[in-house]
C-alpha cells in the first residue's frame, strides 16, 4: 500500500485539482492499494472525490475518547465518517504533541475496538541510529504500543526513521529491508494468530529513490509526506510501486 500523509497541508481548491489529476493518471491502473490521510477538515472532501473508487481515506491521528475533550476527534467520529485507517505514533505527534508509547497504545486499542486499521508509525532518532540502537528502539515501541494486543488482522507498521523524515536523507534500502524483516518477526512473536504485518517505509521517498525501496522483498509499500503533495509525483511513485509489487 502507498499512503499519502498530507499533514497540515491542502486547501479546497488545490485538493480538488489533486484528486482530479490522480484519477486521470490512474485511469488504467485504478486506485487500489492507495491511501490518503488528509487533514480532518478535508476528510469529507477527499472521501467524496473518490466516492466511486476503492481508494482508502484515513485520519492522521485520533483521540482516545469522546465527550469533554475540546478540540478532539473521537474514535466514534472516525467510525461515523467511514474512516478506513488511522496513523498513530507519527514522530511529529510524539515530538510536538508529547505523545508517548502509553498514549499510543490507548489509541491503538480504540482503533482495534472500532475496526479501523491502525497504521503504527515507529522509528529511531539519528543518535540511536548512529549508536546501533535502532532494533532495540523499534522493539520497545512495538511492544509498548501494542502490548501483546494483536487481535487485528489489519495492523500495518510504518517504519520511519525520524532523521529521514522531510530531510532528503534515507537509510540504505537493503538495511531497511533487514529492519522490516525484524519488525515482522517482533510482531509475529507477539501475535496470537501468527500475524506478519505489512510494513511500509517512510522518510524522504521520492520518484528517484522509490524503485530502490520497492525492489526489496520486505518493503511492502510507503508512507509519503512531501512527495505526496504533488499528484503527478505521487502518481509516478504509485506506478513504480505497481511495477515492483503488482507483477
Ligand atoms: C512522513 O512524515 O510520514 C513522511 C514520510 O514525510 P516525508 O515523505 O516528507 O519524509
Amino acid at each position: 500500500m502507498i499512503i499519502a500523509n498530507w499533514k497540515a497541508n491542502g486547501d479546497i481548491k488545490s485538493n480538488k485539482a489533486w484528486c482530479n489529476q490522480l484519477i486521470v493518471r490512474m485511469s488504467n491502473r485504478g486506485l487500489k492499494s492507495i491511501g490518503i490521510a488528509p487533514s480532518f477538515i478535508h476528510f469529507n472532501q477527499i472521501k467524496n472525490a473518490f466516492i466511486n473508487n476503492d481508494i482508502k481515506v484515513g485520519f492522521q491521528d485520533i483521540d482516545i475518547d469522546g465527550g469533554a475533550r475540546t478540540g478532539s476527534i473521537s474514535p466514534s467520529m472516525a467510525v461515523d465518517s467511514d474512516c478506513s485507517f488511522c496513523l498513530i505514533g507519527h514522530s511529529e505527534r510524539r515530538e510536538i504533541f508529547n505523545e508517548d508509547n502509553n498514549i499510543i497504545s490507548k489509541k491503538y486499542k480504540m482503533l482495534v475496538k472500532s475496526h479501523i486499521k491502525p497504521v503504527l508509525c515507529i522509528g529511531e532518532s539519528f543518535e540511536e541510529f548512529k549508536a546501533g540502537k535502532t532494533e532495540q528502539k523499534l522493539q520497545t515501541q512495538i511492544q509498548e504500543c501494542i502490548q501483546g494486543n494483536i487481535s487485528s488482522e489489519n495492523l500495518t507498521i510504518a517504519y520511519e526513521p525520524i532523521w529521514a523524515i522531510g530531510s532528503g536523507n534515507t537509510p540504505k534500502p537493503k538495511d531497511v529491508n533487514t529492519i522490516h524483516e525484524f519488525i515482522k518477526d517482533v510482531v509475529q512473536s507477539a501475535s496470537e494468530n501468527n500475524l506478519r504485518p505489512q510494513v511500509l517505509y517512510g522518510g524522504s521517498v521520492n520518484k528517484s529513490n522509490a524503485a530502490d525501496f520497492f525492489v526489496e522483498k520486505n518493503i511492502d509499500g510507503a508512507l509519503i509526506g512531501g512527495a505526496s503533495l504533488d499528484a503527478d509525483i505521487f502518481s509516478d511513485i504509485i506506478e513504480i510501486y505497481s511495477r515492483h509489487k503488482e507483477k
